[in-house]
């Protein structure tokens, strides 16, 4: 078998979304779990709507996701030359013909088949037949190039995902493939890249199916079998909606900023479209193992942020804390708060109750900067009835031996010179200490912070 050559597409008209980057992942993890090669390809055509900024959130959320490229990225704005050489064969071998029809004709033409409840299509005019006089060529127009779609028969795919899809070769009219002045229009382009990247699968949106039986139309004219076409359903906000940044989809690297795991992001994404068994919980090596084409899923995923945030939990669980630190330790510059050395051991501690670099760091913050206690959690817990006990406790605390086990028995013997229980004096230090009541287990969070600072903040009290 030949090498698998995928590729991803974007269009760099708006900050690409979960939605969109989905349509690389697939495409990626098919060409790195056959040993295949994966190209990325800006289609940047739409010269009005396409933006730098745009293909930079391209490039950046791919890199963060770790969805690396092997060649490219090539712009079609690049290509241009390649296009018209094409074009310019196609016409010298017959396969295109000039158009003159100008738009108030066109226009007239639709409302005419729309009025007799047909389907709006061009109809051929200056299409060339053996024996057929072409009207005169109006003077001072420029004409459009149509493509020669065969008359007659069937174009028909066997589509990985939504199973053979054939459309009757007399549904589809003759393409303008270039416009007035020279440009080639989007499918033109689309099927020349295919062909000179050599791409052996298209995996894309399933918005493009209309566009596949032109395209493989045009391949066939230009001498070459099509590749093979897997189009993914949509992927739906929670809303039901199909995602777009109109209706809020963010954009892929605020993820990123928000504390997500890039292998988080990719299990979450595969599983939005893609399954393996009942697994919703895998690295990024058992996904390249397990994944192939006959597992896409054939109805709209819906984004749930809630199972997201999920997964990137137990991604952030599994990680070991001195993984965790860089990523940490970003989010705490973005706070204005520099780590040092206790960082994984503080990662340790709080990695189970936060589902998000964001949230660990938010922990961390308290080791490293003050503390602003709630002020209903410090009057609920820090009565006047327990200010002599905070008081007992510092005195112990201020010449233990900093560890764990000796702060434990300060604890124990301030509770029992009081005759108190662990939460009576647990909960108050916790708010003085870590700013909130719900803490892990307090000897392990005091030995991870500083004496001194632990000591000023219940005198504080
Ligand atoms: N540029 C197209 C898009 O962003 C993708 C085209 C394709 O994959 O063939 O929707």
């Amino acid at each position: 078998m030949s090498t698998v050559r995928t590729r991803f597409a974007p269009s760099p008209t708006g900050f690409i979304h979960l939605g969109n980057i989905r349509s690389a992942l697939y495409p990626w993890a098919f060409a790195r779990s056959t040993g295949g090669v994966f190209i990325l390809r800006i289609e940047d055509t739409d010269l009005e709507r396409s933006s730098q900024a745009a293909v930079d959130v391209i490039i950046e959320g791919m890199k963060w996701l770790g969805l690396d490229h092997d060649e490219g990225p090539f712009y079609q704005m690049q290509r241009m030359d390649r296009y018209k050489a094409v074009l310019a064969g196609m016409l010298a071998a017959d396969l295109v013909y000039p158009c003159y029809m100008s738009v108030a004709e066109l226009d007239a033409l639709r409302e005419k088949q729309m009025a007799a409840k047909e389907k709006p299509r061009y109809d051929g005019t200056w299409r060339p037949e053996p024996g057929k006089a072409l009207p005169p060529v109006p003077e001072g127009v420029k004409p459009v190039l149509r493509f020669k779609n065969p008359q007659g028969g069937v174009v028909a795919w066997d589509d990985k995902v939504k199973g053979r899809i054939e459309i009757a070769n007399d549904e589809l009219d003759d393409l303008v493939i270039a416009r007035p002045d020279g440009t080639p229009t989007y499918n033109f382009c689309v099927v020349v890249d295919d062909i000179d990247m050599a791409i052996t699968h298209v995996i894309r949106g399933d918005d493009h199916v209309n566009n596949t039986p032109r395209q493989i139309n045009i391949f066939r004219a230009l001498g070459k079998e099509p590749p093979v076409y897997a189009h993914l359903p949509t992927v739906l906000n929670e809303q039901g909606e199909k995602m777009s940044k109109r209706n809020g989809a963010k954009p892929v690297t605020q993820y990123r900023d928000e504390g997500y795991l890039p292998d988080a992001m990719v299990n979450y994404l595969a599983r939005l479209g893609w399954s393996h068994g009942d697994d919703e919980i895998f690295s990024r090596a058992q996904f390249l193992e397990w994944f192939n084409l006959d597992h896409l899923g054939r109805s709209a995923a819906q984004f749930d942020e809630t199972k997201l945030r999920w997964v990137n939990a137990q991604h952030l669980k599994a990680m070991t804390d001195e993984a965790l630190v860089p990523l940490v330790s970003q989010q705490l510059e973005k706070l204005g708060v520099r780590a040092d050395a206790r960082l994984p051991r503080i990662c340790g501690l709080f990695k189970d109750r936060c589902d998000t670099t964001v949230a660990l760091a938010q922990w961390a913050r308290a080791f490293y900067a003050d503390v602003t206690p709630h002020p209903e959690e410090l009057a609920q817990h820090v009565t006047d009835a327990v200010r002599p006990v905070l008081a007992t406790l510092v005195a112990r605390l201020a010449d233990c031996a900093w560890d764990k086990a000796a702060i434990a028995a300060a604890i124990k013997a301030t509770l029992a010179a009081h005759g108190l229980k662990m939460p009576q004096l647990a909960m108050p230090v916790r708010v003085l200490v870590m700013g909130t009541a719900q803490t892990p287990s307090l000897d392990a969070v005091l030995e991870l912070q500083d004496r001194q600072i632990v000591l000023a903040r219940l005198q504080g009290a």
